[in-house]
C-alpha cells in the first residue's frame, strides 16, 4: 500500500493558536482558496512536492475542497467573512471577461481590467493565504517574524503601512490545480526571495518582501491606490503560471517547506 499524503496530519486539531490574531482557543475551518471565489467540489490534496515529484503518494480526500483549521472563529467569520465580497465580486467579473476575451472581444494590449477595492481585496487575500499553513504553527503560536507580523496586523486592520514592507503580485492563472504555499524561497542567480502564494483559477497571487521580489514577467504589481486589477492575457508565459513552482533553468532553485504547502485538484 502506498504512503498517504503528509497533508493528513494537518486535518486533526481542535484547539490551538490562531495564525492571524494569535489568540488560543477553538479553531475553525477556512476554505483556501476562499469559498466566495471558487466552486466547492471534492478535491484530492497533497503537499506541493508530493504533487510534482511523488506521484505514488496517495492524496487526502478533501470532500469539501481545501480546508485549513488554523484560525479562530472571530478571524474566520468576522474579519475574513466580512470581506468575502471583496474577492468574490472581482473574481466573478474577471471570469465573465475571460469568456468575452475568448469569444473575441477586443482588449487594448490584451489587458483585462477588473474593478476592485484594493485595500479590502488585499486584506481578504492575505488573510486566507495566512490561514493556508501548517497546524504546527497553531501548536506553537502565531509567527511574529518581520515577514509575518506586518501581514497579520494588516489583515486585522492594525497596519495600514503594508506597502512599506511587502510587495504583492498577481497574474492570470488558467489551471485547475489549486496551490497554496508559505515559507518558500525562490533562488535565482544568487538572489534568494522568500515568498508565499495562493493560486486558483483564475488568479495567481504572490507576496514577497518589498523590493526583494522575483516574479513572472507577465505579472502585475498590486498598489493600494489601484482602482482595477490588470490581467495580462498573453499566452507566452504559460510555463510560469505556477510560479514559484516552475521549470528551473540555469542557476535556479526552489526551497519548499513541505508542511506549509498544499496542492489540490478536482476528483472529477
Ligand atoms: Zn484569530
Amino acid at each position: 500500500m502506498s504512503k498517504i499524503s503528509e497533508r493528513l496530519k494537518n486535518a486533526r486539531i481542535d484547539k490551538g493558536y490562531c495564525v492571524i490574531c494569535g489568540e488560543y482557543g477553538f479553531l475553525s475551518k477556512d476554505h483556501v482558496p476562499p469559498r466566495c471565489a471558487t466552486t466547492i467540489q471534492p478535491m484530492f490534496q497533497k503537499t506541493v512536492s508530493e504533487h510534482y515529484y511523488a506521484e505514488e503518494v496517495r492524496p487526502v480526500n478533501a470532500r469539501w475542497g481545501a480546508i485549513f483549521k488554523t484560525i479562530c472563529k472571530n478571524c474566520n467569520n468576522v474579519v475574513l467573512g466580512s470581506l468575502d465580497n471583496e474577492i468574490g465580486k472581482p473574481i466573478e467579473n474577471f471570469i465573465l471577461q475571460i469568456k468575452q476575451y475568448l469569444e473575441g472581444k477586443h482588449y487594448y494590449g490584451n489587458i483585462i481590467p477588473v474593478p476592485f477595492n484594493a485595500l479590502l481585496f488585499l486584506r481578504a487575500m492575505v488573510g486566507h493565504l495566512l490561514a493556508a499553513t501548517s497546524v504546527e504553527v497553531c501548536k506553537k503560536g502565531a509567527i511574529s517574524s518581520d515577514y509575518y507580523l506586518p501581514l497579520r496586523e494588516f489583515v486585522l486592520g492594525k497596519n495600514s503601512d503594508i506597502g512599506l514592507t511587502h510587495d504583492f503580485y498577481y497574474w492570470f492563472y488558467p489551471n485547475k490545480t489549486q496551490i497554496t504555499a508559505q515559507l518558500t524561497t525562490f533562488y535565482n542567480e544568487g538572489h534568494a526571495c522568500l515568498c508565499c502564494c495562493m493560486h486558483f483559477f483564475p488568479i495567481a497571487f504572490l507576496i514577497t518582501f518589498k523590493g526583494e521580489g522575483t516574479y513572472p514577467v507577465h505579472s502585475s504589481k498590486l498598489e493600494l491606490e489601484d482602482k482595477n486589477l490588470y490581467f495580462n492575457m498573453t499566452q507566452r508565459n504559460l510555463d510560469y503560471v505556477s510560479f514559484p513552482f516552475v521549470p528551473l533553468r540555469g542557476n535556479q532553485m526552489t526551497l519548499i517547506t513541505s508542511d506549509f504547502t498544499s496542492a489540490s485538484y478536482p476528483q472529477k
